[in-house]
């Protein structure tokens, strides 16, 4: 017997597909909305012969209507080069997705969740960063489109709980990887390793002091799915991420120290407004979600080179 029919918008990218296949692992009905900007069909190829499994080409800045009761929102670039390439259309993905998928859940009263990110707190001066924190963020600067988008739509998320009664959840997630994230994505994780397996040169840009804290997919899609069942009142934002941090250099050492590479390091100019320290709080995800990652960085590393050693 089904037990819910679910819809995940961006659910042919990196994190939906991943998403998609535990939803329908678990016996949910799913269909994944795509306009394939980022993601692509082969990421859900694996789940095409599922009948339960729906693959719709839509953009959520255009309305759309469906019966559903859930709602995963993931549609919108995450990897800077990507969410830069055309910055209106990131804003306006981030906006008017979030207020037509609203408006939807209101219609036809589905729990919504929102896939909201750790760039809400920009180059954050309180470290680790909780929830509490309202962030750093310049809002004109090059990360303004994804950053103050993704605020925006918090903002839409909560005042829809408020004024008519939407059931919603707001997840920020820190830096996630893994496998099926594309080898052109141009995020750090899968740059070193692409560049590592090609033996090629590590771009490190800056000094490589800069700091991130890195999650395995899994770990985060399992915080996702029990955010969306967590209490009606708890709404977050809620952390997900893993708090074991580390400098870019340092990544950049592992990847060549367990791809046994031949690569040599080399440093290109810092992008502008790239934070220097994140690090996740995640004492609430601990207490309301009873959540905390389980695989730590050199273990999802393995995996993800393995993925990447078998597509180039
Ligand atoms: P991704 O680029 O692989 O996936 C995004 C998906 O959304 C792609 O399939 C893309 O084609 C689709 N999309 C983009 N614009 C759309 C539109 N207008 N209409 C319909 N579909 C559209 O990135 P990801 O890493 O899988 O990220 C998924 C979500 O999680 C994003 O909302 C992102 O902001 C959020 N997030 C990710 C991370 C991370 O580290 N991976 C961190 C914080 C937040
Ligand atoms: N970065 C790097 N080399 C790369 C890609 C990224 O040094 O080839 C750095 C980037 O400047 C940032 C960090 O790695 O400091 C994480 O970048 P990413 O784009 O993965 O995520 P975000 O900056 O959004 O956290």
């Amino acid at each position: 017997m089904i037990k819910k029919k679910i819809l995940v918008t961006g659910g042919a990218g990196f994190l939906g597909s991943h998403l998609c296949t535990r939803l329908l692992n678990d016996g949910n009905e799913v269909v994944c909305l795509d306009n394939y900007f980022t993601g692509q069909k082969q990421n859900v190829v694996h789940l095409l012969d599922n009948p339960y499994f729906e693959l719709i080409r839509h953009d959520v800045t255009m309305p759309f209507f469906i019966e559903v009761d859930e709602i995963y929102n993931l549609a919108c670039p995450a990897s800077p080069i990507h969410y830069q390439y055309n910055a209106i259309k990131t804003m306006k993905t981030s906006v008017m997705g979030a207020i037509n998928l609203l408006g939807l859940a209101k219609r036809i009263k589905a729990r919504i969740l929102q896939a909201s990110t750790s760039e809400v707190y920009g180059d954050p001066d309180i470290h680790p960063q909780p929830e509490s924190y309202w962030g750093h963020v310049n809002p004109i600067g090059a990360r303004a489109c994804y950053d103050e988008g993704k605020r925006a739509a918090e903002t839409l998320f909560v005042n829809y709980n408020k004024q008519n009664n939407v059931s919603i959840k707001i997840v920020r997630i820190f830096n996630t990887y893994g496998p099926r994230m594309q080898p052109n994505d141009g995020r750090v994780v899968s740059n070193f390793i692409v560049q590592a397996l090609k033996s090629e040169p590590i771009t490190i840009y800056g000094d490589g002091t800069q700091t991130r804290s890195f999650q395995y997919v899994d770990d985060l899609v399992e915080g996702m799915v029990r955010m969306m069942a967590s209490r009606e009142e708890f709404t977050g934002p809620v952390n997900l991420g893993n708090p074991d941090e580390f400098t870019i250099l340092q990544l950049a050492e592992m990847v060549i120290r367990l791809t046994k590479s031949s690569s040599k390091i080399v440093k290109k100019p810092l992008p502008p407004d790239d934070p220097t320290q994140r690090q996740p709080n995640i004492e609430l995800a601990k207490t309301e979600l009873d959540w905390f990652p389980k695989i730590p960085l050199e273990e999802g590393l393995i995996k993800t080179i393995d993925y990447f050693a078998s597509i180039i």
